[in-house]
């Protein structure tokens, strides 16, 4: 994969409101490699520039892939499509980080770069659009009798309660 395609003069590029779009592997991304099943697929993006009648600076980063997530009831692979979209504030070099206590949810502040990479912040916004715990609406993996064999632990939790007496 070629980097330095994607990297961008950030200022430059929100002022005069360019646009890049592309295609990178899910195998190029280190982080997002290591979250998912299998490294399949591809991770189609687009980071467009915008700044503002305040004279504040961001970019939009959308990115779309399907994932190859475990399902945490049935443990077997699944494809999770994964659509995200968010706002950037450049902060320019010299200015001071927007307070956390006034951070708006509509953006996050990075510091602005004369030379940006912005594949990092494309595989941000789609790790922060993973699901904390996937699972399949149904779970379609036959459960063996006897229940030898992948017991998710909710199903432990169950039994216990059906112990107990404690079931509703
Ligand atoms: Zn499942």
């Amino acid at each position: 994969m070629s980097r330095d395609t994607y990297v961008i003069d950030s200022l430059v590029f929100a002022r005069e409101g360019r646009q890049k779009a592309g295609r990178e592997p899910v195998s190029g991304f280190e982080r997002l490699s290591s979250l998912v099943c299998a490294p399949s697929g591809d991770v189609d993006f687009t980071v467009t520039g915008v700044q503002n009648n305040q004279d504040e600076s961001f970019l939009e980063i959308a990115a779309s892939c399907t994932l190859v997530l475990r399902c945490e009831r049935c443990l077997e692979a699944m494809s999770w499509p994964v659509e995200v979209s968010g706002r950037l504030l450049l902060v320019p070099q010299g200015k001071p980080m927007p307070d956390e206590d006034l951070e708006v949810d509509e953006y996050d502040p990075i510091r602005a770069d004369s030379a940006l990479e912005v594949l990092p912040l494309v595989e941000e916004e789609i790790l922060l659009g993973m699901p904390f715990a996937p699972r399949h609406e149904h779970c379609e993996a036959p459960l063996p009798l006897g229940g030898a064999v992948k017991k998710s632990p909710f199903a432990v939790l169950e039994g216990l309660n059906t112990t107990r007496g404690t079931e509703k």
